[in-house]
């Protein structure tokens, strides 16, 4: 049976080719679902990894049969996403309470993000469809990606940014891969509105996370780290949570791979949100019996998002997974991110949610010493590098540079150079 496209509530169907976002009927969210080949297995992956070439030397194309079984490979539109490295720092894990934590980090993505495993489905798609015009709203990470994977495919890539609070590295990129880059005065959320609306009105295709397809590609995280576990479910994953994409996206390929028999048992998901942005959090208080859109404020600009789009697919995976919802800080993000940049490996701001969450987690008796852990770093620590020269000169309003590492100005001097290299100075921090 070829693919489809399937109401998540009241279970309508839509062709695999429909250009619909939402269910024409009662309004709810789309999941792409497949008609799995029998040939899938552990196996099948494993022989694939050291592959030169596209389709299957990408790490969201590895897993074809998972991702779109019947797509024609000639329409992939790729940069070789994903293979991304999955870090074991003894020292961060130790910090945050338990004896084995992973770091993968998605921020090893061609754009610096792992909005680019999305990108690549939601391109590849807009291909299938014919569509050489595609469009976002996005807190920045989004828009870079989608620039990116519209110039490679030749299509126009349209973003719509708000006019405040975009980290620089994230608008440099759009601006540079050559989209059209329109600047509004409004928040993401409304953003997203005006997206949805100008481009079903100018024949658009929509690549934010509402699109299905981008979960689609965004699920092959899961699919790769378990595979890089040796095929081993973590008891955990801390994954931060903005438009819940990501989680959601997690929840599905998870459900989908014990279902197929690839695992034996599913990983519980920790969502973490930053304190300013918690409407996932603040459902979950309820049990999600009540859920209220925020306006949202938080130094993790890629999660700055009150309303988030995925809601329902989060909470389904938060039901699937036994999952829990946390939420931290903007000081806990700042300075867990702190220790991971001095680690040498480094995350924007809102990747520190998985560190800061697991060690509150932790804290909380939620998460036990002795489980494993698996946290996703979402983004580059170059993508945001006003927040890293901000804290580490103390110049962030209302937050603490615990973690500081701060310059050393000096004159052009033996003696002074000297003086600094050998005397006490503050250093670098050390978990
Ligand atoms: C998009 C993004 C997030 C949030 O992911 P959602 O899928 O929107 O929940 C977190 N961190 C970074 C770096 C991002 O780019
Ligand atoms: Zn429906």
């Amino acid at each position: 049976m070829p693919s489809k496209l399937v109401c998540m509530d009241c279970g309508r169907e839509y062709p695999i080719n429909a250009v619909i976002y939402t269910c024409a009927h009662c309004a709810s969210l789309l999941d792409v679902q497949h008609d799995f080949p029998q040939t899938v297995s552990r196996e099948l992956f494993d022989q694939r990894l050291g592959a030169l070439d596209l389709p299957y030397s990408s790490g969201v194309w590895r897993y074809k049969e998972l991702i779109y079984p019947d797509l024609d490979e000639g329409l992939i539109v790729s940069r070789n996403e994903g293979n991304t490295n999955l870090y074991h720092i003894p020292k961060l894990a130790a910090w945050a309470g338990v004896d084995t934590l992973y770091l993968k980090h998605e921020g090893e993505n061609p754009t610096g993000s792992f909005k680019d495993r999305g990108m690549t489905t939601g391109v590849t798609q807009a291909r299938v469809l014919g569509m050489d015009r595609v469009a976002c709203a996005s807190t920045g990470n989004t828009s870079a990606s989608l620039a990116a994977y519209a110039a490679h495919a030749g299509m126009e890539g349209i973003v719509f940014f708000q006019n405040k609070q975009i980290a620089l590295g994230k608008l440099a990129q759009a601006i540079a891969y050559g989209a059209t880059c329109v600047q509004i005065n409004a928040d993401f959320d409304k953003n997203l509105e005006l997206v949805r609306e100008v481009s079903e009105a100018l024949a658009i295709y929509v690549l934010n996370s509402v699109n299905a397809f981008r979960l689609e590609g965004q699920k092959s995280i899961m699919f790769e780290a378990i595979q890089q576990l040796r095929w081993q479910v973590p008891d955990w994953i801390v994954v931060p949570g903005g438009n819940l994409g990501n989680s959601s996206a997690f929840g599905k390929g998870l459900h989908e791979m014990h279902a197929l028999g690839l695992i034996d048992r599913l990983p519980r998901i920790a969502i973490i949100q930053a304190e300013g942005a918690n409407p996932l959090y603040k459902a979950y208080q309820t049990g999600f019996e009540v859920y209220e859109p925020v306006k949202a404020d938080t130094i993790a600009t890629a999660v700055k998002i009150g309303n988030p789009v995925s809601y329902a697919k989060a909470v389904r995976t938060i039901k699937w997974t036994n999952g829990v919802v946390e939420q931290v800080s903007d000081q806990e993000i700042m300075d867990a991110k702190a220790l991971i940049d001095a680690t040498g490996i480094g995350c924007e701001p809102a990747s520190a949610c998985s560190l800061a969450g697991t060690r509150k987690l932790v804290e909380m008796g939620v998460i036990q010493p002795g489980e494993s852990v698996v946290g996703i770093l979402t983004g580059h620590v170059l993508k945001d590098p006003d927040a890293i020269i901000k804290y580490h000169s103390a110049t962030l309003d209302n937050l603490d540079a615990t973690y500081a590492n701060p310059m050393h100005p000096a004159e052009p001097s033996i003696e002074e150079i000297t003086r600094i290299l050998t005397g006490a100075r503050e250093k670098a921090p050390v978990v």
